[in-house]
C-alpha cells in the first residue's frame, strides 16, 4: 500500500475500519501548501482496497490543482468510503465517519461527492465543524451545481472571445451532453444568452423534460459528440475525449463541467492537432469549489460575492489560452503549469519564513 502512496505522492493518508458499523474509509491529503485540504467524500464499492486507495490519491491530487488554479486558499484532499451506500448508510455510520474526519483536526475538510448527499453533510456537521457544503439553513452554501453551471457559462464566454473575438453566445450552437444538475442549469443560461442548444442524456425522460422547458433539440447520447456545432459541452461522464471520439468531433471547441474529460494525457494533443480548442475541465468546473470556499470567508457565505468570484473563471480560461500560445503547449498543459506556478511560489514563501 505504501508503494501506491509513494507513486501518487501525498502529505498524509489516514484510514479507518470500524467493526461495529462496517465503516471503511480513507482520507488522502495531497497538499496543504495553500491551506487546509478540501474535497468531497466519494461513497461507492471498489473491487479492492488498492483500487480505492489509488482513486482517492488521484482525486486528491486533482483537487490540489483545481484549488490552486482558481485562486482558492485551500489544499487538495479527498475521501472515499468503501462499500454500497444503499446497504451501509445509517445515521450512526455517518456519525462514525464524522468522528474520523474530526480527528484530523481540520487538515481535511469534507464535502459532498458521488454517493454522498447534503443530508450526510448536515449530519456530519452535528459531530464536526470540518465539513462544507451543508444546507443553506445551517449557514452553508448548499448544492454547488448552480455555481458550477455559472462558471461553465463564463468559461464559454472566454472560449467565444478567443475563437471569434466576441464573448456573446447569441446565435452560437452548443451541444450539451448530460442534463443533470449542472447540465440543466447550463442549458437555461445558454437559452437566456440566445444560443442554439442541442442536448443529450442517457435518461430519455430527463432529456425530454429539459427539451420541453428550454426548446433545445434532442439527439442520442451516443451521437452528441458528433453534432456539427460551435462548442461541445461534456456535462456527464469522464474520459469522453479519447482516441475514438476525438476524430469524430465536428466542433471548434470543447468546454463542459464533466471531470477528467481527457481519457489520457495524449488526448490534449489529439484535440490540438485537430484544431479543437479545449478549455481544461478542472478550470471550467471550479465554480462549485469557489462557492464552497466562500463559506470560510470572514463574513461567512455570501451568494453575490461567490457569484462574482466564479465569473472570474472566464479570465482564468483566457490566461490558460494565452499561456498555451506563449509556450506552444496544449491548454491542458498550460492549466497544470498555472497551478504549479502558484503552488511553487507558496512553497517557496513558506520555506523562507523563519521557523
Ligand atoms: P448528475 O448526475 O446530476 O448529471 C449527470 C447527467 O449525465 C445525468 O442526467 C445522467 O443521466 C447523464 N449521463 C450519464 N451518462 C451519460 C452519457 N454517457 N451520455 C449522456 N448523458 C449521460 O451530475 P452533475 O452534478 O450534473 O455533474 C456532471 C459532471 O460534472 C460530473 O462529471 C461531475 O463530476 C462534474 N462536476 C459536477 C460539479 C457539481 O457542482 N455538481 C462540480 C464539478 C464537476
Amino acid at each position: 500500500m505504501l508503494e501506491i502512496v509513494a507513486a501518487h505522492g501525498a502529505e498524509q493518508v489516514s484510514m479507518t475500519a470500524d467493526p461495529v458499523t462496517g465503516l471503511r474509509a480513507i482520507v488522502a491529503i495531497h497538499s496543504t501548501v495553500l491551506g487546509p485540504s478540501l474535497g468531497g467524500t466519494r461513497f461507492r464499492t471498489y473491487d479492492s482496497e488498492d483500487e480505492a486507495l489509488t482513486d482517492v490519491l488521484r482525486l486528491a491530487r486533482g483537487m490540489t490543482y483545481k484549488h490552486a488554479v482558481c485562486g482558492n486558499d485551500l489544499g487538495g484532499g479527498k475521501a472515499v468510503i468503501i462499500g454500497d451506500p444503499a446497504r451501509l448508510r445509517s445515521d450512526e455510520f455517518i456519525r462514525t465517519y464524522a468522528r474520523f474526519i474530526d480527528r484530523l483536526e481540520g487538515r481535511y475538510l469534507t464535502a459532498e461527492d458521488v454517493g454522498t448527499t447534503q443530508a450526510d453533510m448536515d449530519l456530519i456537521r452535528t459531530v464536526s465543524p470540518y465539513v462544507t457544503g451543508v444546507s443553506e439553513r445551517l449557514g452553508g452554501s448548499g448544492d454547488p451545481s448552480p455555481a458550477t453551471a455559472w462558471g461553465v457559462l463564463h468559461a464559454l464566454y472566454a472560449v467565444g472571445e478567443r475563437l471569434w473575438g466576441d464573448a456573446s453566445l447569441a446565435g452560437r450552437h452548443i451541444a450539451v451532453s448530460g442534463v443533470g444538475k449542472v447540465g440543466r442549469a447550463l442549458v437555461d443560461h445558454l437559452v437566456d444568452a440566445g444560443a442554439r442548444v442541442t442536448i443529450a442524456d442517457v435518461r430519455d425522460d430527463l432529456a425530454a423534460e429539459v427539451a420541453q422547458s428550454s426548446g433545445a433539440e434532442v439527439v442520442s447520447a451516443t451521437d452528441v459528440h458528433k453534432v456539427r456545432c460551435d462548442v461541445f459541452s461534456p456535462c456527464a461522464l469522464g474520459a469522453v475525449l479519447n482516441e475514438r471520439t476525438i476524430p469524430e468531433l465536428q466542433c471548434d471547441a470543447v468546454c463542459g463541467c464533466a471531470n477528467n474529460q481527457l481519457a489520457g494525457e495524449e488526448d490534449g494533443e489529439r484535440l490540438s492537432s485537430r484544431g479543437v480548442l479545449y478549455a481544461p475541465d478542472f478550470v471550467v468546473n471550479a465554480g462549485g469549489v469557489i462557492n464552497i470556499a466562500q463559506e470560510r470567508g470572514p463574513d461567512g457565505y455570501g451568494h453575490d460575492r461567490a457569484w462574482d468570484r466564479i465569473a472570474g473563471i472566464g479570465a482564468t480560461i483566457s490566461r490558460v489560452f494565452a499561456l498555451a500560445d506563449e509556450h506552444a503547449i496544449t491548454p491542458a498543459e498550460a492549466a497544470d503549469r498555472l497551478a504549479e506556478e502558484r503552488l511553487d511560489a507558496a512553497a517557496a514563501a513558506a520555506a523562507s519564513q523563519p521557523s
